[in-house]
């Protein structure tokens, strides 16, 4: 078979740094912190993609384009910020709840957000599992019975090829106990060209119930490719639910996001979580304080259509689970420091997040 178009569009290349010194996008001396900045999570917007960018569409521009800012590392961030090491029971599989895992087959991704909060493994090509590592992720699960769910996620699931994709799902139809498939990927906006009939064919002939949950920040990255891409998921009865980071500078106004979950309803898209930023190294300029977070989302309810809410959620750094934003599991407790009560065994936990 010919190479797909979206892979060659991947290949063709991403920015690179001296395109964006070049079209005025970061500074000489930021040019010079390059280096150390791709030590900690690599460039890569696709260029057709970045057209939208160059739009000077600053609300998509501060999701890629690599800051200095990122060189800046806060004491209460981790590398680990959510806790997916505590719960690797084999290399790719985090298992923190009973009845679901995540499985992260590969790190790469279409296009690298700089408030990312796996960025400590993402983009390293080294992360990647092998085949006799999957092997072992297919054995955890086959073991496992209480897991109904698989979670493919990483990095970017649906970077890799078709066939591959294929090759994941194929294990998976023989386990009678995982019922659904969920996919997290970023694609939908920074390379809707992926949605095509090959990966469709790939996914519903998994012979689960399929899900995907598109990570998506704001309405101005909804351009007519990417509905384009909805609609021939929507055609194919794949589900459709999303997931955005609440970030300073993207999203951090009612409008902003008012209209994004307007927009993601209209074209059939369920919203499902907004996140509050994670405790990841060298991204406290993305984070407003969950003070004001909460109170901007706050302001929607009543607003917008409640079909349009998705849930705000905050990951409890450690590994404890995520909870809603809501007085049964978090408290302020004053001075920036929040109190927490985790899903997983109801313990409380105590941490402190900057004002
Ligand atoms: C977020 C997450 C999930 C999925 O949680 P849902 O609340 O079901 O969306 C599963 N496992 C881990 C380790 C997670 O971080
Ligand atoms: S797509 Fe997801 S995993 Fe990849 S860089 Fe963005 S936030 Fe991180």
């Amino acid at each position: 078979m010919t190479e797909a178009n979206w892979a060659r569009e991947l290949a063709r290349g991403a920015i690179s740094e001296n395109q964006l010194k070049e079209n005025g996008w970061i500074s000489q001396s930021e040019f010079e912190q390059m280096k150390a900045v791709k030590e900690e999570l690599d460039i890569r917007v696709p260029q057709q993609f970045f057209k939208h960018i160059d739009n000077n569409v600053e609300e998509i521009a501060k999701q890629f384009i690599p800051s200095s800012n990122e060189l800046i590392f806060l004491p209460e961030e981790l590398s680990d910020p959510i806790g997916d090491e505590v719960w690797t029971p084999v290399k790719g599989v985090t298992h923190r709840y009973k009845d679901r895992i995540l499985l992260k087959a590969t790190y790469q991704c279409a296009s690298y957000c700089r408030f990312c909060f796996r960025r400590y493994k993402v983009s390293d090509s080294n992360e990647n599992l092998t085949q006799t590592q999957l092997s072992e992720a297919f054995n955890y699960i086959k073991n496992n019975p209480q897991i109904w769910e698989v979670i493919l996620t990483g990095g970017d699931p649906l970077v890799l090829s078709s066939k591959r994709i294929r090759e994941l799902l194929q294990p998976l139809q023989n386990i009678s106990h995982v019922k659904v498939i969920r996919i997290h990927t970023r694609v939908l906006t920074v390379l809707p060209t992926r949605i095509d009939d090959d990966l469709i064919n790939a996914l519903n002939g998994s012979g689960k119930s399929v899900w995907i949950v598109a990570h998506i920040n704001s309405a101005k990255e909804i351009t007519p490719e990417a509905e384009a891409s909805v609609s021939l998921l929507k055609k194919n009865q794949i589900n459709l639910l999303s997931q955005s980071v609440f970030l300073k500078g993207v999203n951090d106004s009612c409008e902003a996001l008012e209209s994004l979950f307007r927009n993601l309803i209209i074209l059939g898209i369920k919203p499902y979580y907004l996140h509050y930023p994670d405790l990841a190294q060298g991204t406290g300029h993305f984070r407003m304080s969950l003070e004001k977070a909460i109170e901007i989302y706050s302001s929607l309810r009543g607003r917008v259509s409640g079909i349009c809410l998705p849930q705000l959620m905050i990951d409890i750094p450690g590994g404890h689970g995520k909870v809603p934003a809501d007085k049964a599991w978090i408290k302020c407790l004053g001075d920036g420091k929040w109190e927490f009560t985790s899903p997983l065994d109801q313990s409380t936990i105590k941490i402190s997040y900057p004002n």
